[in-house]
């Protein structure tokens, strides 16, 4: 199959281009290396079954004629992180152009391509939830205006402009919502995980925002990616939407103890400011759609995951 990736230099789509390799597909990545990095896709470019181009998503046209089988729409910056130079906060009018006019005509090119269509979206759409776990039927505790309403509502708008194709247009779409993931090719863009590593491997403190008590569920990267595979790929999945994460639940506390176990850091863990505004108290995803209809579910576990993510960093080093 001929695959289309925007986002594909990023984290989750240089994986996900590795993983289409792997199973022989051919696989052209657009992305306007944003906030993703060429380094992540450096191994792919030596495959003839992989290109590159360097354009805004929201230009797919100007790829020309090329006819895809499946696109998948990545394409967004995605850390909340207020000190990071390359978090959704510091681009707003970026991440809500490609999520929704960007969303709008990779969801036309898809469907007048015949192809099959597939949408990022996020937890974030839940807002600061008051369910918990987090069902896919949960409507959220969203602010318009709130700080993150940036990424949330265009995340929200992208899923909308979405279903309308699938209901309008009779796009063959589905959406994802992806919960915080984490593993190798990540970059340090601000988000919790790549942050307490690095920082407990530079023997630097732990930064915690907050009282440390608030909560995510931390799904490795490969457990992910075959999710959504899995979501494009499976029997009756056009115009579903999935939940897709690891339903093990911790404290960033509990996280930062377990950083410094797995990476035998002594670095002491700082409570360094206020829990920012508009951050999310609690955190988990109910999975139970995804593992009756895409027979799917984590595997690895956090302790085991960061165990690898520490060995990639490492191995990146040497
Ligand atoms: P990332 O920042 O590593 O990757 C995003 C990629 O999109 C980057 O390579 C960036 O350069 C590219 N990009 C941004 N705007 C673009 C545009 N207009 N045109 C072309 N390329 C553009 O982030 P990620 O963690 O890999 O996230 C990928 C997707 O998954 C995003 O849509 C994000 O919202 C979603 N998501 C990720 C997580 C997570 O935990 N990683 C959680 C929820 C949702
Ligand atoms: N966080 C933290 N220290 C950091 C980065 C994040 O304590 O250096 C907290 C953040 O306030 C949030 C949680 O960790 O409560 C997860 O943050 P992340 O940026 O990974 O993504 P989010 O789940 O908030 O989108």
């Amino acid at each position: 199959m001929k695959i289309l990736v925007t986002g594909g230099a990023g984290f989750l789509g240089s994986n996900l281009c590795s993983r289409l390799l792997n199973d022989g597909e051919e696989v052209f990545c657009l992305d306007n290396l944003l906030t993703g990095r060429k380094e992540n896709i450096e191994d792919l470019l030596k495959s003839p079954l992989f290109k590159f181009e360097n354009l805004d998503a929201a230009e797919v046209e100007k790829l020309g004629d090329i006819q895809f089988d499946r696109v998948y729409h990545l394409a967004s910056p995605a850390s909340p992180n207020r000190h990071a130079p390359r978090s959704y906060l510091a681009l707003p009018f970026e991440t809500m152009k490609i999520n929704s006019i960007g969303t709008w005509v990779l969801a036309q090119f898809a469907q007048t391509q015949g192809a099959k269509f597939l949408f990022a979206s996020t937890s974030e759409i839940y807002g600061d939830p008051l369910k918990h776990p987090q069902k896919e039927e949960y409507r959220g505790n969203v602010s318009t205006t709130g700080l993150r309403s940036v990424y949330d509502e265009s995340k929200r708008f992208g899923e909308t402009i979405t279903t309308a194709f699938v209901r309008y247009k009779d796009l063959d779409g589905r959406i994802v919502r992806i919960f915080n993931t984490y593993g190798p090719r990540m970059d340090r863009d601000g988000r919790v995980v790549i942050e307490f590593v690095m920082a407990a491997l530079n023997g630097d403190p732990l930064p915690i925002f907050g009282d440390g008590k608030q909560t995510r569920s931390f799904c490795f990267v490969d457990d992910l990616i075959e999710g959504i595979i899995k979501a494009m790929e499976s029997e009756n999945t056009k115009g579903e939407v999935f939940n897709l994460g690891n339903e093990e639940e911790f404290t960033i506390l509990e996280l930062a103890e377990m950083v410094k176990k797995v990476t035998g850091s002594t670095s002491e863990v700082e409570i360094k400011e206020a829990l920012p505004e508009d951050d999310p108290i609690r955190r988990k995803p109910d999975i139970s759609k995804a593992k009756r209809v895409l027979d799917w579910e984590p595997k690895v576990k956090l302790e085991k995951g960061l165990n690898k993510l520490v060995e990639y960093l490492k191995s990146k080093d040497s």
